[in-house]
């Protein structure tokens, strides 16, 4: 299954390695043991990531069960995941649209009330039978900090290692 670099048009070689996901936008997170294929002549890589569905909704229910606040970032990843346009999450949180553009360029911290709701409504639509409204209370009342956590993709499916955010 060798193949050939889509930047040269050199043969790549395959090889499994630990990759940060930044394309999903969340900074911290991590794939462990993927496969990844590159060209040794232009440097041209590919990661390749099975079950991406599954692993956004292992991603979420992480962000979601973290108990530091929401990052911007962290909003607009829940946001798509619910699969709503801005205005779509504004009319259910019962916010302007303004107000949840500014939360997504950080430009006004996420309220706390805001920041459960926007938890509490990934959790209905993506795992409703998780559901504890005691782990809410857990949600810090301090300043937002990045999920930080390795995502293993293992045959059962893939599943989120959370780490301690360095404090
Ligand atoms: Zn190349």
């Amino acid at each position: 299954m060798d193949m050939k670099c889509f930047g040269c048009g050199h043969e790549m070689t395959t090889g499994r390695e630990n990759v940060k996901y930044d394309a999903c936008g969340l900074p911290g997170v991590t794939l462990v043991d993927v496969e990844v294929s590159r060209c040794g002549q232009c440097g041209q890589y590919e990661v390749a990531i099975p079950r991406i569905e599954e692993l956004h909704h292992v991603m979420a229910i992480a962000v979601v069960r973290k108990s530091a606040r929401l990052t911007p970032a962290e909003v607009r990843f829940l946001r798509t995941t619910l699969g709503w346009s801005g205005r779509e999450l504004a009319d259910h949180m019962g916010a302007a649209p303004e107000t949840v553009s500014r939360w997504e360029h950080g430009r006004t911290p996420v309220g706390p009330q805001a920041d459960r709701l926007l938890r509490l409504m990934v959790l209905h639509r993506t795992s409703p039978e998780s559901v504890d409204l005691s782990d809410l209370k857990r949600v810090a009342a301090q300043a937002p900090a990045d999920l930080r956590t390795r995502l293993i993709g293992g045959t059962a499916g893939w599943t989120a290692e959370a780490t301690p955010s360095p404090s």
